[in-house]
Formats: C-alpha cells, structure tokens, sequence
C-alpha cells in the first residue's frame, strides 16, 4: 500500500538565518550604474523603498530541500490519476511548457508597441480562429482569466442584446437545470438576472416540460453543460435550441469541460449563441490552487459586435488592435488575457492536430464508460440515471446503497482512496445524485492505472462492509489526515500571510 512521505517541514520564515546567501550578485547600485547610471535619476528619491523586506534568508540548498520536501506530501496530476469530475484534471504535456516559456515570448511586453508584437497577436489570432472552428462559433474573445470570467462575461452579451433591443427591463431571467455548475446561477446573478431552476426527468436531461413551463417573454436566456455534469448528451438539445429561441432567448454553453466533443459536435451547430471553453482543463494548461487559467467565449455572428475591445483584426498584411467598436461591452480582463496559458493552447492544438482532438475524444469516452461499467459492479455502488445509456467524459457514481448499509459515505469513500496513492474524485455533486462520486479519468491515463482505481475502489467497498472503522477514519497514510474543513476556511483561523499568521499565534488562536 501507498505511503506518503511526511516531513515535519516548518515554514520558510522560521528556516532563515541573518546573512545566509545563495548566490551573491554584484551590488545592484553598482550594476545599475554600470547600465543605466545613477538610480537617483531613474526612480524619484521619495518613491524608493527604504525599509528592510523582511524575506527569509537561506542558502540554495536550504531552498531547494524545503520545497522538495513540501513537494512530496503533495499530489499532482504528475503523480497518478486525478479524476476529479467536472473538472477535467489530465496530464499536460510538458512541450507546451517549453514553448510557453521561450524567451522571444516571455520577454515581450503588453505596453509595447502593436507594430513590435506581430507575431504574439498572429498566434492569438490563430488560436481565435482554431477556437472559434472547434466550438462552431463565428468569433472568440480570449480574455477571460478562467471558466466562471467566462461565463460572467457571457451573461453581460445577454444582457448587451436585449438592451439594444429595447427589451432588457422585461426580460430578467436566466434558466439553469439543476445538475448545472454553480458558477452559472452565480454567473446570471452576478450580471443582474435573476435564476429560474428547471429540474432533470428521469434520464438526467432537461426536462422539456418543465422547460416549456419555465420559458416565457421574460426569458432572457438559458445557461447548459451538454454533456451534461452526469456525463449525459441531452438528446433533445435541437428541441431546446428551438424553445428557448421562439420565446426571444439566448442559448448559452458551459464548455468547461470539451474533452467529450472535440472533434465531435460542435456546440454553434447544436444552435447555442455563446459558448465559454476553459482552456485550463481542455487544451493543456494544468489547474487547481486557483489559476492561472483562461476562458475564452465564442459567439454567434449577431452578438460579435458586443465582445470586449480590442479585438485583433488582419488586414491582410499587418495584425491590429481594433477599440472602434460602438456595441462593445467593454474590457473585461487587461490587455489580451493570459497570453501563457492561450499559448499552451495553441501548442496543444497544433501539435495534436484535428485527428488528435478527435482521439482525445474517443479515448475520455472510452474511459469513462469502461469505468462506469466496472464500478457499477461494484457492492454498494450504482449507476443513477440509466446504467444502459453512455457517458461521455465522466460518469456519476452513487454510494447511497454503501452508505444505508455500512455507515461508510462518499466522502469516507473519497478519502480512503488517498491511502491507495490514488487522487478522490469530486463527490456531492452533481446535488441531485445521493452520496455522488463525480468521475472524469480522461484520455491522458493507461488501462492498467484506470484498472488500479477499479480494484482500489472495490476493496475499499469491501472494507466498508468488513471493517468500517478503518474506512470512516481514512486517510491513514497521507501526511495529513483528515483536515478541519470549517478551521480552514473559518476568517478567524485562517492565516493568508506569514504577518497574519505571526498575529494569530501572539494571540494564541
Ligand atoms: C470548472 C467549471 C466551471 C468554472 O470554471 P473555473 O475556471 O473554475 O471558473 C464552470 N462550469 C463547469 C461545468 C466546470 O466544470
């Protein structure tokens, strides 16, 4: 069995020691002057900083081993499978890294001059265009910093076309299903809609009654993942393009999750007007701990007149940045977005290729259903919504049958898996699955390491029925057990900063 490292690894701050050096640069002032004369002249006396920074001093050694360490009772997608549902946790070649980091590209600057980035602004450019062709949609934006900047910016579109309709006053309700993410009744409310939830029928899908009765001349539109977040294509998704258009709504798709469709379907072609992608999760960008990402949106050609400024335009011999936009919503994020991470994008899609998305398509499906069958297998797990019906890139697992016999729950589930060396699943969601264990395992994982989660998976059932205790008080081998969750997250426990943390501890919190 699976062992973590545990080191009793204390903070940077109390490692330090006055005057340990890593390596001794020339004196700055010295440098300074040697390029650019005195520093006086460059920065105004009262703006220089005077006081001490305070930092930690140590060796390189000492820096090195204290993050190495700390790296160790740590899991990565580089360390084994992480099939976190919804959320798209696949290996990202390290190629695109390289790329990413070249220094013709991460020296440039978004201050400089149009005329001096041609070739920055032809591969956003580009990927606009590869974007735009992947999604079925007429032009793509790539600004947005992650999925939800995504669908926030969506829902201000929404609002911009009913506005120059005249009809914005009348038309203040967004739609979302139940099993949506819930950034998107956040999303809809955060732009000024007020979230009318429709519920799921008994496969999983929208229910075509229940959107009938919710849509409505105050129907500003209607936010949907499909697949959706059990992993089910909603089969009527032309009848619910048709619904929500006839009563003067727009539809919108949560793309944060593409793996199933690459290739596939495209969203613009299912009849949807704006569509968000999170390249973080899809084209090749590692995520988690809160970015950095990138959520690019693509429209229809009607609402490209209200995406935020500048767009990039060619005109046929030189790239610009276009801010003449009348309808423009405005700016959403500084400059163009986060130029590394849409540039690992671009290294991803073009070294996969259109066949390559195809097969990163077939092999998430394939994955995903062989797991779905060999887990439904499993004492105490089952399959909700139609065991017989295909998944695309996840599937949802339901441990209530576990849990009514054995006492063990997801989340016991969840985290005994990490004492097998195995990442937890995403679990309680989708809400209207009991006891969900949301699994995405992806394209990026063998046969061999999907068949280690079966079997760990099974024993684990299996000791829940045997030998519960050892389940409800997992993870016995991590360097961490079980985390205060409420502590954690509780703003008079939390320490965000080596001076929070030294003020709570002279409090004795
Ligand atoms: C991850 C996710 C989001 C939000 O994306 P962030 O980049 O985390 O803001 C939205 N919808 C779905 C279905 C997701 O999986």
């Amino acid at each position: 069995m699976f062992k973590q490292v545990d080191w009793n690894e204390r903070l940077i701050f109390s490692l330090g020691r006055k005057g340990r050096r890593g390596h001794v640069p020339p004196k700055v002032e010295e440098r300074t002057k040697q390029i650019v004369g005195d520093v006086n002249l460059l920065i105004p006396e009262n703006m220089q900083r005077k006081s001490q920074l305070k930092l930690p001093e140590l060796s390189e050694v000492e820096v090195v081993r204290h993050f190495t360490r700390l790296s160790q009772m740590n899991y990565g997608v580089d360390s084994g499978l992480y099939p976190l549902g919804s959320c798209t946790m696949k290996y990202n070649p390290k190629i695109n890294e390289l790329l990413a980091n070249l220094p013709a590209i991460n020296m440039l600057h978004p201050y400089q001059d149009e005329g001096t980035v041609q070739g920055i602004l032809e591969i956003l450019c580009k990927l606009e265009r590869w974007l735009a062709e992947i999604t079925g949609t007429h032009e793509v934006c790539l600004q947005p910093a992650a999925g939800a900047h995504g669908e926030f910016l969506g829902t201000l579109l929404m609002r911009a076309y009913h506005k120059l309709k005249g009809e914005i006053e009348k038309r203040r309700e967004i739609i979302v299903p139940d099993s949506a993410h819930g950034t998107n009744p956040a999303s809809a409310a955060m732009a000024g809609f007020n979230v009318v939830v429709v519920p799921s029928d008994e496969d999983g899908c929208v229910s075509i009654e229940a959107l009938k009765a919710a849509v409505s001349r105050r129907t500003a539109g209607l936010m949907l993942t499909n697949p959706n977040t059990l992993g089910i294509f909603e089969k009527n998704i032309e009848e619910i393009a048709r619904i929500v258009h006839e009563a003067g709504g727009l539809l919108y798709y949560d793309g944060a999750n593409l793996n199933a469709i690459l290739g596939k379907a495209r969203p613009g072609d299912m009849g949807f007007d704006i569509v968000h992608m999170n390249i973080h999760k899809t084209f090749g960008t590692p995520h988690g701990g809160g970015g950095p990402g990138a959520g690019p949106v693509g429209v229809s050609e009607e609402l490209a007149k209200f995406l935020p400024v500048p767009r990039i335009v060619f005109d046929g011999e030189r790239y610009h940045l276009d801010y003449d936009r009348p309808h423009t919503i405005g700016k959403m994020r500084s400059f163009y977005g986060n130029v590394a991470v849409l540039l690992k994008a671009y290294a991803y899609i073009l070294s996969l290729g259109f066949e390559g998305l195809k097969e990163v398509a077939e092999v998430s499906v394939l994955n995903a259903n062989y797991l779905a069958k060999k887990l439904e297998e499993i004492k105490g797990l089952t399959l909700p919504y139609g065991s017989e019906k295909p998944r695309k890139h996840e599937c949802v697992l339901s441990a209530k049958h576990l849990k009514g016999d054995t006492g063990v729950s997801a989340l016991n589930v969840a985290k005994r898996l990490l004492d097998y060396g195995l990442h937890a699943p995403t679990i309680y969601f989708p809400l209207i699955v009991d006891e969900a264990l949301m699994i995405e395992p992806t394209e990026t994982f063998e046969k061999e390491e999907l068949d280690r989660f079966v079997e760990a998976m099974r024993e684990i059932c299996e000791e829940a029925y045997t030998n519960p205790e050892v389940v409800l008080k997992a993870p016995h081998n991590t360097a961490v057990s079980r985390l205060d969750e409420v502590k954690a997250s509780h703003p008079r426990t939390m320490a965000l900063s080596w001076r929070m943390y030294r003020k709570k501890n002279e409090q004795n919190l």
